[in-house]
């Protein structure tokens, strides 16, 4: 008697689903993971990935479509036609009441290109509506902003993971990759690390061991801290003039904010040592190949733009961005959350990257999907009402409307020419970073002796 053999299993090469490293693994139809020689990962995978297919096979997974008649009735399975059935003539239904507004769509930095292409043009040509917009709004928004103030584009990290390999030192900004993509730590062996992170993680742990820093801000003050960097760089010596001469303009703005941030007034506000960030703006400006990264908890602030504007400028004061061996990136974290907004599910930008607020790139797109002008609808025809959020003589005042017609008195932030540097929080009249708000009024409350939060 023989035993017949069993069938081969078959697997193939894909990346994991879940974060921006999109590490390479093999996975097969049992849901079987094995590593994959990749240049992020080189065979590597963290826990997330390791368990990634263990999902294909989960007795919960859905596999069909479920509904149920009222809440109190249990879901049963449906065919796809009759799920699709429901939820297009909801949808209908309620724009027939409400107008086509009524229905919103919601995207994530999780979709592929194709899928966050189709998503806006679904939204904008099938639905007709103009409320779209994605997660990253939160995530990495603000520093897509950051990046197109000062250098008119949005890169994210505008190089490959691969070029950290030879790196001599790295700022990372709001980021634990230690914990959140293992393998990206395989790049940073030979770097000595500058970690800003309110706490003490294992990417902390490692910039210690390294021979690096650990700056440790209250939390909410890495605005002060950066600013406290630059005018520590500035005062000592190491800033790249002929660099600055050659690729900037504005250095004189973005100084007029640092000048008033000395390293010992930040250290009252951010508690990190005044010392501290000297050693650190000197790592930086003593090595021939070091970078400056940020991450979310750099960005997802109320005023991360400024904060994720602030990291840029430090960054160029000291030459970094441009040359070999050196630069400015964002670490990304969900899968696609740069090509996520590139292809037209953020809600101030169609296909491509480009501007809802041009109409020739409106024009552009309606040529391509075939449709008429007004399919891309223009925001500033039809501004989006303005609430500013005013509850009381202490709340933080600022204008919430997008629109760039808006006339509200609150709306004092003014555009950065592209390929500025943007002079950090000037805009804003009299921000207070220890008070964390911008009072109607100067406001001064720097007691000395205090190292922590100055209230
Ligand atoms: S680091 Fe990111 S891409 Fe790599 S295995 Fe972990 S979750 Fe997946």
């Amino acid at each position: 008697m023989t035993v017949p053999a069993a069938p081969p299993v078959t697997r193939v090469a894909t990346h994991c689903p879940y974060c921006a490293l999109q590490c390479g693994q093999w996975v097969d139809g049992r849901g079987d993971v094995d590593g994959r020689e990749f240049p992020t990962n080189r065979g590597g995978l963290c826990q997330k990935g390791w368990t990634s297919g263990s999902l294909l096979a989960h007795p919960e997974r859905l596999t069909t479509p479920l509904m149920r008649t009222s809440r109190s009735t249990p879901f049963e399975s449906v065919t796809w036609d009759a799920a699709l059935g429901q939820v297009a003539g909801r949808l209908r239904d309620l724009q027939a009441e409400h107008g086509p507004d009524a229905v919103a769509v919601f995207g994530a930095g999780g979709l592929t290109n194709e899928k966050a292409y189709l998503l806006g043009k679904f939204a904008r040509v099938a639905l007709g509506t103009s409320q779209i917009d994605y997660n990253g709004r939160f995530c990495m928004s603000s520093a897509a902003a950051a990046g197109n103030r000062a250098f008119g584009i949005d890169r994210g990290l505008p190089f490959p993971v691969t070029d950290l390999d030879d790196a001599e030192v790295v700022l990372l900004a709001g980021a634990n990759v230690a914990e959140t993509m293992p393998p990206l730590m395989g790049h940073l062996t030979g770097a000595r690390l500058v970690v800003v992170d309110p706490r003490r993680t294992p990417t902390a742990e490692r910039a210690v061991a390294s021979g690096g820093v650990h700056l440790q801000p209250v939390p909410g003050t890495d605005l002060v801290l950066a600013l406290g960097m630059l005018h520590a760089a500035a005062v000592d010596g190491h800033i790249d003039a002929d660099y600055l001469a050659e690729r900037t303009t504005g250095f004189e703005d973005a100084w007029r904010v640092a000048a008033q941030w000395w390293p010992e007034r930040a250290e009252r506000v951010c508690g990190v040592a005044a010392a501290d960030m000297r050693t650190a703006a000197g790592l930086l400006a003593g090595a021939s190949r070091r970078y400056v990264l940020t991450a979310r908890g750099a960005e997802q602030h109320a005023h991360g733009v400024d904060t994720v504007s602030a990291w840029i400028n430090l960054a160029l004061a000291l030459g970094l961005p441009g040359r070999p061996g050196s630069g400015f990136g964002t670490v990304t974290g969900q899968g696609n959350g740069q090509g996520g907004r590139e292809h037209g599910q953020k809600s101030d930008q169609l296909p491509g990257y480009r501007s809802i607020s041009d109409p020739a790139a409106r024009a552009h797109v309606a040529g391509v999907w075939g449709v008429e002008r007004t399919a891309c609808p223009d925001p500033a025809a039809a501004p989006p009402s303005c609430s500013p959020r005013s509850a009381g003589p202490t709340a933080r005042r600022r204008c919430s409307s997008s629109a760039p017609t808006c006339s509200c008195p609150l709306r004092t932030r003014t555009p950065w020419p592209s390929g500025s540097l943007p002079s950090t929080s000037s805009s804003w009249p009299t921000y207070c970073p220890a008070r964390r708000r911008w009072p109607p009024t100067s406001c001064s409350p720097w007691p000395s002796g205090r190292r922590r939060r100055a209230r």
